[in-house]
């Protein structure tokens, strides 16, 4: 039997067998089992957030964006005000549900390649003041540039405002810790870091945050404060829960802890990073970022100037070596995508920097410089 392809994509990602195995169950959303896995679920990724009594964690039916769009939607009050800092897609697409919720919206822009540096984010508070929150994107997945969080959230922190971050495809990885930042909230999924199932988001945030939003939200399904009061009365989802997931990323997080938490991931990730990053620059292949904006998330690759290059033949040649990459995502330069994230370790990185030279030379194609200079 061939090995189904080794998913380098930021989510759905390549999950362990151990995972894959913890979803041949059916659990009724009701039974005390189910409502104790989802109980140690949100206990962990308290743990993981930094959290403290004060606060609490909210799972969300549904992808990533349905918890952004939750978070902001909720604790955002109606006559509030989200500065979104963009530099990127995900930015981008937090501003739009923003702006589609019928909330006030501010935007802090600057080029892709660029992280938002906590003095714009001063500047652009000493002029609004009518911005209540400020909305960050921590590791912007669409290129891999990771945002100075710390510096950011001091800004906020300092103007008096309060702080939403979409850790999506950091969250478990990277550092952050609620409290020390502060935030009043911190978004993840299930299905990028901590190595779970796709279907299930969550919202770490502040339980006094949550109870004076009560009433703020414009959608039911997506009302935070009601799905978080319903859980912590009957240990339930309020609406059918993602049982299969949730039980795949209970499963998912004991072999977290097992494999030694957030600093043995990272490390497992920048291993990842360095070897997938100076195996491409030996065939000749340059990254979008500097190595000191990279996270070791994804990384973004100028896309060759070889006139025979085509991103979908070299998609196709990968995935006939059992690899599957990323189309790019950035607005400004032709380039693809490699993950660094998911249950593989630098041993299968290698073998991806062997099946990209395979699949170059099968390809013909000679002159990998980016198009434009870098
Ligand atoms: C994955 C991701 C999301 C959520 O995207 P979905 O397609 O809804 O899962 C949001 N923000 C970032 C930074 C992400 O990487």
């Amino acid at each position: 039997m061939t090995r189904p392809p080794v998913l380098l994509t930021p989510g759905p990602l390549t999950t362990s067998d151990e995972t894959k195995r913890a979803m041949l169950v059916d659990w009724g959303s009701w039974d005390s089992d189910f409502r104790a896995l989802t109980a140690e679920v949100r206990r962990h990724l308290l743990a993981i957030a930094g959290g403290t009594p004060e606060h609490a964690v909210v799972l969300m039916q549904g992808s990533g964006t349905f918890a952004v769009e939750a978070a902001i939607g909720t604790l955002v009050p109606q006559d509030g005000k989200l500065l979104v800092l963009v530099n990127g897609s995900y930015g981008r697409r937090m501003a739009k549900l923003t702006r589609q919720m019928g909330c006030a919206l501010a935007l802090l822009e600057v080029a892709e390649d660029q992280p938002i540096t906590g003095r714009a984010v001063s500047q652009a508070l000493a002029t609004d003041a009518e911005i209540t929150h400020v909305g960050v994107i921590h590791c912007e997945t669409s290129t891999g540039i990771l945002n100075p969080l710390t510096e950011i959230a001091a800004a906020v922190q300092a103007a008096g405002r309060a702080l939403i971050v979409d850790a999506m495809s950091s969250f478990g990885a990277l550092p952050l810790d609620i409290s020390a930042l502060p935030a009043v909230a911190v978004i993840a999924s299930a299905n990028k870091c901590l190595e779970g199932v796709p279907g299930l988001g969550f919202v770490v945030t502040e339980t006094a945050a949550l109870t004076a939003a009560a009433g703020n939200s414009p959608s039911l399904s997506l009302d935070l404060t009601d799905q978080w009061r319903y859980m912590e009365e009957t240990g339930q989802f309020r609406f059918t829960p993602p049982t299969h997931v949730v039980a795949a990323l209970a499963q998912a997080l004991r072999d977290y802890a097992d494999e030694g938490g957030r600093v043995a991931r990272q490390r497992r990730y920048q291993r990842n990073c360095a070897v997938l990053v100076d195996g491409m620059a030996g065939l000749g292949f340059v990254p979008l970022l500097p190595a000191a904006l990279q996270a070791p998330i994804i990384v973004t690759f100028h896309a060759p100037r070889d006139p025979a290059y085509r991103f979908d033949a070299l998609y196709q040649a990968l995935k006939r070596r059992g690899f599957i990459i990323y189309p790019g995502k950035t607005t400004e330069v032709e380039s693809f995508r490699i993950g660094c994230i998911g249950h593989f370790d630098e041993t299968v990185m290698r073998e991806v920097v062997e099946a990209v030279a395979g699949a170059i030379s099968e390809l013909g194609l000679h002159d990998l410089g980016p198009a434009v200079a870098s």
